[in-house]
């Protein structure tokens, strides 16, 4: 195989940023291997009216559900909450709600602000210009003027509301908490040559119009444009190094399962939270043999989760709760800083974003009315489903998740993907100050749903199934002793290894991750773009 300039392992949020970062105007000879394959939209299980259906197999966000090629294994059984991802071309967004809020200023000094965790080696302002590029990259609607966020300088027109959630907003304007409409990766009107959103709801199985942004339809386009070579069904399994103990290339498996070694100047990894700490313990030499850049332990550990919480409430009336985008709505960040010395009822340090969701589609409102024992079997059905059915509303808990040592993955030799490769095991407890939260956010919520006049019908936390936010495996710092890269995401003891992903934050924030995970691989990129040359020739 030809040598390249630059390796990336992984094409989802970060792999395809940096695929666009780095190919512009630059004559870099760059190529990514991502271990799955290529989606054809005009499959998306939205075109059938089977979608729902396929949502609980083989279209699951749950791998060891959906089984597909490329998946590999993970035993969450020592977790209250299991992991979700995708591994293909586009990686998780092909999946993802699009919910793109920035981290908050705050979110970068917990340590300084809160005397927890630790402090990020760099700034929400070292962020903000990249914030702004991959907005208009990846085309994010919402509204400007939102005081927890006071940056934003242009936005396209946001999702609408709809009657459910302009009932919601009523019902925090009579309570004066904050709400703002979502931030959204979502088209709202044609943008980048893609279509605006038809408010179908199914975005969680792949939008088959084109209008969220998954990084197939946002980075990718442009960065093969500039000349990106992707090679799909290559599972990487080993980073090699050479004997001045710097990264030398790659070998992975194609599809038939042949060995391959890919040489490159410089490897970058965004293979995910749980990929990235994958590909690193299962790439042992005698110079790791813990697997490599983890001789202080650190690689696996310190897994957040955003443990969610889930409120659900049923009006009275039909609003049509059904339609439009399911994740995207309007959110709360009332509850997102510390509230010590503000109100006696919290006990936990940080906060949470209150996520509105709309209501359930058909088959998961029965399903899930069914289970809790709200919509009986029989004749009685019908009746109690339409009373449930595009009534209902519902509210996601999201908790900043304090980086902990013990919570981590490790590599499950016994449970192996195609290839022979090892899953992974995942340890993950709550800890209390987490638990505390979310019993304050559902508080709160039920508090909502009454002044919105809608009847509390759910209310749990953990969430079960939503382990979708994987961060903090592999953590930047400016000590090579409690970190695993530094500010410019390159490994301490490796200079021509960099990972991008969300495995290198440091903290958790209380939104989702991808618009703060996608800006700081656009700015990890800019700061490579300056030193690529002298990377190259060594
Ligand atoms: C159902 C669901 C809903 C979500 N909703 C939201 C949301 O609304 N907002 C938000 O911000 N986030 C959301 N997320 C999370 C978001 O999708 C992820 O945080 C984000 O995609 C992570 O980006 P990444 O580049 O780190 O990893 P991914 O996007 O997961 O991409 C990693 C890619 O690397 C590939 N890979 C890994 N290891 C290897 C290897 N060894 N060899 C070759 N290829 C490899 C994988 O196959 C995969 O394609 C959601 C996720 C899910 C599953
Ligand atoms: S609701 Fe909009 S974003 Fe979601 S799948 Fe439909 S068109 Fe795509």
């Amino acid at each position: 195989m030809e040598r390249v300039d630059i390796l990336i392992v992984g094409s989802g949020a970060s792999g395809a940023a940096a695929a666009w970062s780095l190919s512009r105007d630059s004559s870099l000879k760059i190529l990514c291997l991502e271990q799955g394959s290529i989606t054809d939209p005009a499959k998306y299980p939205s075109t059938s009216p089977q979608w729902e259906l396929t949502k609980q197999s083989k279209s699951s966000f749950d791998p060891n559900v959906r089984a597909n090629e490329a998946d590999f294994p993970i035993d969450a059984s020592n977790s209250p909450i299991s992991l979700a991802n995708y591994n293909g071309f586009g990686g998780s967004t092909i999946l993802y709600s699009g919910h793109f809020p920035r981290f908050h200023p705050s979110d970068f000094a917990v340590k300084s602000l809160d005397g927890v965790a630790d402090d990020w080696p760099l700034s929400y302002q070292d962020l903000e210009p990249f914030f702004t590029q991959n907005e208009k990259m990846m085309g994010v609607a919402g509204l400007v003027g939102d005081t927890a966020y006071p940056d934003y300088e242009s936005l396209l027109p946001p999702v609408s509301l709809g009657a459910g959630g302009r009932k919601m907003a009523e019902a925090f304007n009579k309570l004066n908490w904050h709400w703002w409409p979502s931030y959204s990766a979502i088209n709202t009107r044609h943008h980048q040559g893609r279509p605006p959103c038809i408010n179908l709801g199914p975005c969680n199985t792949g939008c088959a119009q084109g209008a969220k942004g998954s990084v197939d339809m946002t980075y990718w386009p442009e960065a093969k444009k500039q000349g990106v070579e992707v090679r799909t069904e290559c599972t990487v399994f080993d980073i090699v190094l050479d004997y001045k103990g710097r990264a030398k290339g790659v070998r992975y498996l194609d599809k038939e399962g042949a060995e391959h070694l890919q040489e490159a100047a410089v490897v970058i990894l965004a293979g995910s939270g749980i990929g990235t700490p994958r590909l690193l313990l299962n790439s042992k030499s005698p110079a790791y043999p813990n697997g490599l850049l983890n001789d202080n332990g650190l690689v696996g550990r310190n897994l957040m989760l955003h443990p969610l919480a889930y409120v659900e409430g049923v009006f009275e009336s039909n609003i049509q709760s059904s339609i439009g985008p399911h994740g995207c709505c309007l959110l709360s960040q009332e509850f997102y800083e510390s509230q010590v010395g503000k109100d006696i009822e919290c006990d936990f340090i940080r906060g949470y974003t209150m996520q509105i969701l709309r209501g359930t589609p058909p088959l998961d409102t029965a399903l899930s009315g069914y289970l809790t024992r709200r919509l009986p079997l029989g004749s009685k059905h019908h009746q109690a489903f339409a009373k449930t059915f595009n009534h209902n509303m519902g509210i996601a808990i999201i908790s900043e998740d304090l980086p902990e040592w013990h919570n981590h993955i490790e590599l499950d030799s016994e449970h192996c993907d195609r290839h022979g490769i090892p899953g992974i095991k995942v340890h993950y407890k709550m800890n209390d100050n987490t638990k505390n939260m979310l019993k304050h956010g559902i508080a709160r919520s039920k508090e909502l749903f009454s002044v919105a006049g809608a009847k509390v019908v759910s209310a749990f936390s953990p969430v079960k199934h939503a382990g979708w936010h994987l961060m903090g495996t592999a953590r930047m710092g400016l000590d090579p002793k409690t970190s695993v890269v530094n500010q410019h995401g390159q490994a301490h003891s490796i200079d021509n290894l960099f990972i991008v992903d969300s495995s290198v934050f440091v903290t958790s924030g209380a939104v989702n991750p991808v618009a703060t995970a996608q800006a700081l691989t656009l700015k990890i990129c800019d700061e490579l773009r300056k030193n690529i040359k002298e990377l190259v020739k060594s």
